[in-house]
């Protein structure tokens, strides 16, 4: 038997945080059963890296492909939850120590999980440094994802971002891992589909794989 799908996607709401800079999320009601109207219908305005979201190139690469040209390939199948116990940054020696094989979708549970209980941007955030991210370039991983609003640091946030979207590497952020034990799972990503984008909000679930 199958184990059960696990949501590991923050829910989208009016006020929740999002990376500063980014704009707001609101969703309003704009018409509304109770008030006579014939249907309830709301609108949603935020930005495409807002919540459980993945970075298309043309993020940081100005001639980079959009988020309706990330292969699903990269999006859906194996991935490894592997927990890192850094303090702040997921460095070359603890990524060694993961020994990351080509083709990996590797998601980090990191204590940024905790934030998702908080309104307010957390700046001491985990990430990946630069180095880690050419680490793992070199190791051929496919995807990478992390708990938090970004896979990158404030002080090197392009070139993180330029080292893996160049190289292919897709980006999975802002996933809430609270209740994922680290292991091999499966995974469902899906983007929504928004032609050129530089993101896309995602449903993200994960299955254990035994
Ligand atoms: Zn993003």
């Amino acid at each position: 038997m199958n184990e059960a799908w696990i949501d590991v996607t923050v829910p989208v709401r009016s006020g929740m945080v999002h990376f500063p800079g980014d704009p707001p999320i609101e969703v309003t009601r704009v018409l509304e059963l109770s008030k006579g109207d014939p249907a309830t219908v709301s609108r949603l305005s935020l930005g495409v890296h807002s919540g459980t979201h993945v970075d298309a190139p043309v993020h940081f690469i100005a001639d980079g492909y959009g988020i309706d040209s990330i292969p699903l390939d990269d999006l859906i199948g194996p991935a490894r939850v592997v927990a890192t116990r850094d303090p702040r940054v997921i460095d070359v020696p603890a990524l060694r120590a993961l020994e990351p094989r080509a083709g990996e979708r590797l998601l980090f549970k990191t204590r940024n999980s905790n934030f998702w209980s908080q309104d307010e941007f957390a700046a001491d955030y985990v990430y990946l440094s630069l180095e880690g991210a050419r680490f793992l370039v070199e190791r051929g991983v496919r995807t990478v994802g992390i708990d938090y609003l970004s896979i990158a640091g404030t002080h090197e946030s392009a070139p993180t971002h330029t080292t893996l979207l160049r190289a292919g590497v897709c980006i999975i952020e802002a996933l809430d891992l609270r209740a994922i034990e680290p292991g091999p799972y499966e995974m469902i990503c899906l983007p929504l589909r928004l032609a050129g984008a530089d993101g896309a909000p995602a449903r993200v679930a994960l299955r254990r794989h035994s």
